[in-house]
């Protein structure tokens, strides 16, 4: 009987890409990256239905998406498992072209285009699916379990997510790990350093850091944080707001009410941006953007300089190397202690977010990954080490990003872990009834950083049930809290004089 294949699967914001471990090759694995049609190994993370309702995904997907705009998905990472009221929720809705609204149960949103109502789950299970398809006929073998990665700063909810989309395409998600814990991996795996790394991870939607010493095999996260509301996107943004004021104070014509110029102007800045990593100014140039009342056509012709895009990005480098500083801290390290800085996602290729990284470590980053596949390759290794067919061990430590507590009757959180404990983990705590006969205890779960739990993202609304009866005070409940490698929290309870389970029921409400 053959071993199946783990694959291992970045599924990023902007771009997704997989990887597979093909054996060994000069005693140590050989990992593959798997290519999509024309050899690209990574896939644009956007699904879009056309006008005759045929589905696009990838590349496909985006090469329709000016024209297209309303039926386009890209970005919609940042939403999963949040509630609709929240305010990332709010933000994507005035950045975004398609329809984003609550779904029907209320708990999170759900997307609208072409008159069809997606859940995220439903979306990500989409490009997921892709990937799958694009490995399975690489590889000539069905794949049916993968390894994915998330931001190491996604909530227990977030993480959950990625998992109920692999359940509905069929696809296992046999382990969730962290980007920047995989991209560690790529960096150490089979090299045998006593190393202690940074890996500085700004993708196209998400920053992310973690602090990870690598002993081995033993990859040990000491400190992680971040910001899933900054990356790419926000520089693209910076350069669309300062195009559209420019535009206005010459011709007095709002552009942002207009969807397709805004599309255009969109795809340039990006281009642009990317063009200004190598070159130190690049022409702007939108021919027919719009009309004047008159009719007359209006082209943009600017000019766009490095340092001009320096000085409109540079708070969100400031952003960055803010959280940088904080988690260092937190890691109980200095920067001299740090042996390596990597660099992940596509943005690092910025210079000055190379410059800015140097002066603060005092010294340049390591060319030790490639930025856009690294992750996937870790992903790939860890899955690889998944497989009855290996004598690789990898031993993974990682961190909850933010603390998970219950709410206090005073509406303050109760930290269970604080935020960079280790997992896996599990904690106790004994409640008691304060009415007599109760037969129920509910507790609110929060995730975050904020001493007022309804400030921090609900996890959950935990119930227990059938508590013994019994005068207030006098029956006791202890509650485990569960915290297992993947970051995802379970719970359930007890009756430490009768030894009994109680029944545990999960409601996620709007918090
Ligand atoms: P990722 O999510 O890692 O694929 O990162 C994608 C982001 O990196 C997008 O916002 C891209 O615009 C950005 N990016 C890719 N290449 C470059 C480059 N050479 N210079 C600046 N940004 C880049």
């Amino acid at each position: 009987m053959t071993t199946e294949v783990i694959i291992g699967i970045d599924l990023g914001t902007t771009n997704s890409c997989a990887a597979y471990v093909d054996g060994y090759k000069d005693g140590v694995p050989n990992v593959k990256l798997i290519p999509y049609k024309g050899g690209e190994y990574t896939v644009p993370s956007i699904y879009a239905i056309d006008d005759k309702g045929n589905e696009l995904i990838g590349y496909e997907a985006k090469r329709q998406w000016q024209l297209n705009p309303k039926n386009t998905i890209y970005g919609a990472k940042r939403l999963v498992g949040r509630t609709a009221t929240s305010d990332i929720v709010e933000t994507m809705r005035k950045v975004v072209q398609y329809g984003v609204k609550p779904s029907a149960d209320n708990k999170e949103v759900t997307i609208e285009i072409a008159k069809k109502d997606l859940t995220l789950q439903e979306v990500s299970a989409r490009i997921l699916n892709k990937i799958r398809d694009v490995a399975s006929n690489y590889l000539r073998v069905p794949i049916s379990k993968a390894v994915v990665t998330v931001p190491a700063y996604f909530s227990d909810r977030q993480r959950q997510s990625v998992k109920d989309a692999g359940k509905l395409i069929g696809m296992e998600v046999v382990r969730i790990i962290n980007e920047p814990t995989a991209a560690s991996l790529a960096y150490g795996v089979s090299k045998n350093l006593n190393e202690k790394v940074v890996i500085y991870d700004l993708g196209g939607g998400t920053f992310d850091i973690s602090i990870i010493e690598i002993r081995g095999q033993v990859f040990e996260v000491k400190a992680t944080g971040g910001d899933i509301f900054l990356g790419g996107i926000d520089f693209d943004n910076a350069m669309i707001h300062y195009v559209l004021r420019e535009f206005q104070a010459k011709t007095g014509i709002d552009l942002s009410t207009d969807p397709v110029a805004m599309q255009r102007i969109k795809d340039l800045a990006e281009r642009t941006k990317i063009d200004l990593s190598s070159r130190e100014e690049a022409p702007f140039n939108i021919p027919f953007i719009t009309m004047t009342p008159q009719g007359q056509p209006l082209n943009i012709e600017m000019k766009f300089t490095r340092k001009l895009l320096e000085s409109l990005t540079t708070d969100l480098v400031d952003r960055t190397l803010k959280i940088v500083a904080k988690v260092l801290v937190e890691s109980g390290l200095s920067t001299k202690e740090i042996d390596e800085v990597m660099l992940v996602g596509g943005q690092t290729r910025m210079p000055i977010v190379q410059d800015r990284l140097t002066k603060f470590f005092g010294k340049p980053p390591s060319k030790g990954v490639h930025p856009d596949e690294a992750v996937a390759i870790g992903a790939a290794l860890y899955a690889f080490s998944l497989q009855d067919n290996t004598n690789l061990k990898v031993q993974l430590l990682d961190v909850i990003p933010m603390a998970i507590g219950l709410e206090k009757a005073d509406g303050q959180m109760h930290v269970v872990f604080g935020r960079n404990s280790p997992i896996p983990n599990a904690k106790q705590i004994t409640g008691t009834t304060s009415v007599p006969n109760q037969t129920e205890l509910i507790m609110r779960i929060y995730q975050g950083d904020h001493e007022a739990a309804k400030m921090n993202e609900q996890l959950g609304e935990f119930t227990f049930a059938g508590i013994r009866p019994g005068p207030a005070g006098d029956v006791k409940v202890e509650i485990t809290f569960d915290v297992n490698i993947e970051g995802i929290l379970r719970m359930d309870a007890r009756d430490p004089d009768t030894g009994k389970t109680l029944q545990t029921t999960v409601r996620v409400t709007q918090s």
